[in-house]
């Protein structure tokens, strides 16, 4: 019922040159959208490359955007630009936008809000640390602060959103949360979101995992009743590991 979900996000990270060949090699060696739903993340100055140089069922996203569409704001990402640009979703309250940019939760669901205008679709990422998980405090947390990204959407809007379970110590540490863990915390992001909306709205959303994902771990994470899918920051930077990524169910 909820299409599996493989996407990457290459943050700071390739050349233009190189994101335009990843794409070249990658072309023939995706799955079809109607089976895997195929999403690279990436800098807005490689967007339209990677565009131009996609002819398969992979999606061009972008990593951030900004909460206004237009105006005097320097340097910051337009969302009616992405919008224009062709891009469908774009990654909102990544861990390090919150942690380096300061980014609260009140932010992320302007930005939300700001994709959903757009006609985008809202990658959201919720992320927990070690130290509230070791306090006991990571469900109220996490209950915040998908509540708060949320916030004022309508549930036409919110069940075609992706949410994305990242805990911080499990990114770019090479130690993937183990399959009961991270299907825990996604189950707890589905019922916060039913208990807003209904069993009916939380059950069409897709939930990702993210946090050191790769090819030897991401069977075991895909077989979880409420893992829809994964966003992979590292393995999504080798074509031979996206691809396998993407070929999970093969
Ligand atoms: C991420 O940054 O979203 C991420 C999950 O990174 P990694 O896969 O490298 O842990």
């Amino acid at each position: 019922m909820r299409t599996p979900f493989i996407g990457g996000n290459w943050k700071m990270n390739l050349s233009l040159a190189e994101a335009a060949q990843f794409i070249d090699e990658i072309q023939t060696e995706l799955p079809p959208s109607s089976e895997v739903e195929t999403v690279l993340a990436a800098s807005p100055l490689f967007l339209q490359t990677m565009q131009e140089h996609n002819h398969s069922p992979l999606l061009v996203a972008a990593e951030n955007c900004f909460y206004e569409d237009e105006g005097a704001y320097t340097g910051e990402v337009s969302p009616k630009a992405l919008s224009e640009m062709g891009i469908k979703y774009s990654i909102v309250g990544h861990s390090e936008r919150r942690k380096y940019f300061h980014e609260t939760d009140e932010i992320v669901n302007k930005k939300v809000h700001a994709v959903y205008r757009n006609h985008m679709l809202p990658i959201i990422c919720c992320d927990e640390t070690m130290g509230r998980y070791e306090i006991g405090d990571h469900i109220s947390w996490m209950v915040n602060q998908v509540t708060a990204a949320i916030r004022g959407l309508d549930a036409d809007d919110v069940k075609k959103a992706v949410v994305a379970y990242e805990p911080s110590w499990a990114i770019g540490t090479g130690h993937t949360a183990p399959a009961d863990a991270a299907e825990e915390g996604c189950y707890l992001i589905r019922q916060t979101i039913a208990d807003i909306y209904s069993d009916q709205i939380a059950n069409q959303v897709r939930i990702l995992y993210g946090g050191s994902v790769n090819h030897e771990n991401i069977r075991e994470l895909m077989k979880q009743p409420d893992i829809d899918g994964v966003l992979a920051g590292k393995a999504s930077l080798t074509t031979d590991e996206f691809t396998k990524l993407a070929n999970f169910n093969h």
